[in-house]
């Protein structure tokens, strides 16, 4: 787990696998646009396709009709020259070539540009031919005889027989035409009998002179064709090979012989068309393709926020904003998933639950942002034991769990020691060096319980037996703490029957003397508890749990008042009583000793209240405020356990109080380690600076109270001068007389 991220080990609450957007929305709408877009474009398409169909078939019906106007007009033409009297008799008189070419064969280019003429005689001979508007050599034609002579046959039986047709066709005479190819070339040919038009100069039926037409199909008959009716590259092909959207149209003759074709690049209006709006059609598939993408990218972006909504609320539900790491529902769903996945071959592991010592008096006297930091610290230092499936958790204000799989008493006494080196560097706060340590229990599984809630409360006992042996250290859960955790609700309640009662309470004395002369100076009261059935309880056992529930208040108020009540009298300098943080807290504490004062009569100026540095860190102020009321009373303060706490020396002696009491574990090793002479000292010469009494307490040996007394100290307490001691003996005590300094040594 990385701090201050989303949980990546499982993705919780997230329940079956999701496909990505582009597999889920953006392939299918962009699937469906596209062929929207080509169902679209094909309907397009053929619908073109079909009005080019329907095009180019009236353009095939245009060419055929022309053709077959054509055919009817060149016979049309050659009756206007035919049914004459006077070209009957012209050809049976054997004209002058002259003649024929001005009447019936050039005569026809000139008029009807029929590109060539043949005049036969009854016999089918060939007498004249032309070309254009010139005489040429019959043999010029002489391919075209056998091509003819059908045509020819057919005619002479027309004349012979009568042709019905030719009335129905308004023609005046019977007539073949047909398509033929003459010298290479394709062309309407077409058979006319020279007859008389007043039917006075006879013929014999059937023996007719011919007058036979050609027409070419190409050249300008093409060109003509082209400009008239918009027929584009319009040629004629032999073979009838075309080019890329060309079409062709077969002339067949009479035989359903097909003698070419005409090839030409169809009118396509589809076509055209579809390309006259190409650029259209493409920008506006652009353009839907743009709204789609823009679409699919709203849609996208609408999706991932959602996701990332979805992502935050389930982070918040399962991740501990100030840390980052998973909180305790997440611990718990954890380990019941841990135990049930094990469930077949035994899940074996350890709950490591971890309570920071001294978390309270940081959050209490530096501030919850300082409180913040120190968690978030803790929470960076804990994460680099997160690994091969080990989890962090945290569970409540300062508590932490680790969860490990696959560990055992040793493997997690292994993580305990080093949680407790991980916890042991001061912690940098507001500038102040702040030191914690912690404690912690162990639980493992499946020794010491099957389900979630089991194991936690185990570790919990196990956590309150590491605090109850001391602090910074570890303890794995045993059988035997759970009676330890009774006993301690049991503590709870005996004290709150104890203080009703009040019988059981008692005060004891421990004298103080001067360093100058060893002559007795003050005492310091320190309260006992006879609990009935375990004898005199100290009070370094039950004082935490009267802070914890909140005894302390009518404790306090007990000792100070019977404190002052009974000292009031005696011949000492002053009368110290300790005073718990939590007293100090409440606005009302400098009125309440005031009370206490003028209703014991004890005179302001020889009380002395012993503080701990944390009571004067509150960041309520309502520390502050009382310790200032207080003094301003006249009543003194002493900084009780001077140096274990995690303020710096030069700070605390910016602090208003009239005496500090440097705590014994600096005393007791003073003799024998020369660092702690060094501290002793340290603070000593700091003090003198400040204008403070130096009182050391722990002083259990003549030399160091020798020694303490070199230094520059004011007063000494402890067991070298006396134990505390119940009042009437304290009373006997100031009854004697003063102990020479010699006398001790
Ligand atoms: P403290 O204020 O530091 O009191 C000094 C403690 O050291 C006392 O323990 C005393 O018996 C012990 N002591 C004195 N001389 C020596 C010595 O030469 N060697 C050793 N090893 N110990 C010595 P006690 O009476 O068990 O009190 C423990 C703590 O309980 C006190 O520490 C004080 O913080 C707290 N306490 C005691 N009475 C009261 C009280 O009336 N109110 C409050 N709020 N706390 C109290
Ligand atoms: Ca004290
Ligand atoms: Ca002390």
């Amino acid at each position: 787990m990385t701090l201050a991220s989303e949980p990546k080990t499982r993705p919780l609450g997230v329940s079956g696998k999701k496909y990505p957007f582009a597999l889920r929305v953006a392939l299918p709408v962009v699937l469906a646009v596209l062929a929207a877009a080509a169902i679209f474009h094909s309907f397009l398409f053929w619908s073109m396709r079909s009005i080019d169909a329907v095009s180019v078939e009236r353009q095939r019906d245009l060419a055929l009709v022309v053709i077959g106007q054509l055919r009817t007009s060149v016979a049309h033409d050659q009756e206007s020259a035919t049914v004459w009297d006077d070209a009957v008799l012209a050809l049976q008189r054997g004209a002058d070539p002259d003649w024929v070419n001005d009447n019936l064969g050039g005569w026809m280019y000139t008029f009807f540009r029929h590109n060539g003429v043949v005049i036969l005689s009854p016999s089918d001979q060939p007498l004249y031919a032309y070309e254009n508007d010139a005489a040429v050599p019959v043999e010029t034609y002489g391919d075209l005889r056998p091509l003819v002579a059908p045509m020819l046959a057919e005619l002479r039986r027309k004349m012979r027989w009568g042709d019905p047709q030719t009335i129905d066709e308004h023609f005046r005479t019977p007539g073949v035409s047909d398509l033929v190819m003459v010298r290479g070339r394709p062309a309407v040919v077409s058979l006319k009998p020279v007859v008389s038009e007043s039917g006075k100069v006879k013929q014999t039926r059937g023996r007719e002179f011919v007058h036979l037409a050609v027409r070419y199909l190409d050249g300008d008959f093409l060109d003509d064709l082209s400009k008239r009716y918009l027929f584009s590259d319009l040629r004629f092909s032999r073979q009838g090979e075309t080019a890329k959207n060309q079409d062709k149209l077969p002339l067949v003759n009479a035989q359903g012989n097909v003698l070419g074709y005409f090839v030409w690049s169809p009118y396509l209006p589809g076509r055209d068309f579809l390309v006259s709006i190409k650029p259209v059609l493409v920008v506006s598939f652009l353009v839907l393709l743009g709204c789609v993408g823009a679409f699919l990218a709203f849609w996208r972006r609408n999706e991932k926020t959602r996701q990332e909504h979805e992502r935050h609320i389930h982070y918040l539900a399962h991740v501990d904003s100030l840390t980052g790491l998973l909180n305790r529902p997440s611990f718990e769903r954890e380990l019941d998933d841990t135990l049930s996945v094990f469930h077949e071959e035994v899940a074996r592991g350890a709950v490591i639950y971890l309570d920071l010592d001294r978390f309270k008096d940081v959050n209490d006297t530096l501030g919850h942002a300082a409180g913040d930091q120190v968690v978030r610290e803790v929470a960076q230092r804990l994460s680099s034991l997160q690994k091969k499936g080990t989890g962090v958790f945290r569970v409540g204000g300062d508590e932490f769990v680790l969860l490990v799989p696959h560990c055992d008493a040793v493997g997690a006494a292994a993580i305990c020691s080093r949680i407790l080196r991980l916890l042991h560097a001061p912690f940098l706060v507001r500038g102040a060096r702040v030191h914690l340590g912690g404690s912690i229990g162990v639980a493992l599984f499946p020794e010491h319980g099957s389900t979630a809630s089991e194991l936690m409360r185990r570790a919990d006992v196990a956590l309150y037996e590491a605090k109850t042996a001391g602090r910074n250290r570890f303890a794995v859960f045993d059988v035997d703490m759970d009676a330890v955790l009774r006993e301690r609700a049991h503590l709870e309640q005996d004290l709150r029957a104890a203080l009703v009662d009040g019988r059981e309470i008692a005060l004891h004395y421990q004298p103080k003397y001067h360093a100058a002369d060893f002559s007795l100076a003050a005492v310091e009261v320190l309260v006992r508890w006879q609990r009935p059935g375990y004898g005199w309880v100290s009070p370094a056992q039950f004082i935490p749990a009267a802070e914890a529930s909140g005894a302390i208040l009518p404790l306090g108020h007990r000792v100070l008042e019977e404190a002052c009540r009974v000292a009031r009298d005696w011949p000492l300098e002053s009368v110290a009583v300790n005073v718990s943080a939590v007293q100090l807290r409440n606005p009302g504490f400098a009125e309440e000793v005031r009370q206490i004062l003028r209703d014991t009569g004890m005179p302001a100026h020889r009380l002395e209240l012993e503080v701990t540095e944390t009571s004067w860190l509150d960041e309520t102020g309502n520390s502050l405020d009382n310790i200032r009321a207080l003094r301003e009373e006249g009543i003194r303060i002493a900084l009780d356990d001077f140096g274990t706490g995690f303020s710096s020396f030069g700070r605390l002696l910016e602090a208003d109080v009239d005496r500090i009491k440097i705590d014994q574990s600096f005393i007791r090793g003073i003799g024998d380690f020369p660092g702690d002479m060094a501290i002793v000292k340290a603070i000593v010469d700091l003090a003198r600076v400040k204008n403070l009494q130096v009182t050391a307490e722990g002083v259990e040996t003549g030399r160091v109270a020798e020694l303490l007394a070199e230094i520059g100290c004011d007063e000494l307490q402890g067991y070298f001068f006396s134990q505390p001691l119940p009042e009437a003996d304290f009373v006997a005590l100031l009854q004697k007389p003063a102990m020479p300094r010699a006398a001790v040594e």
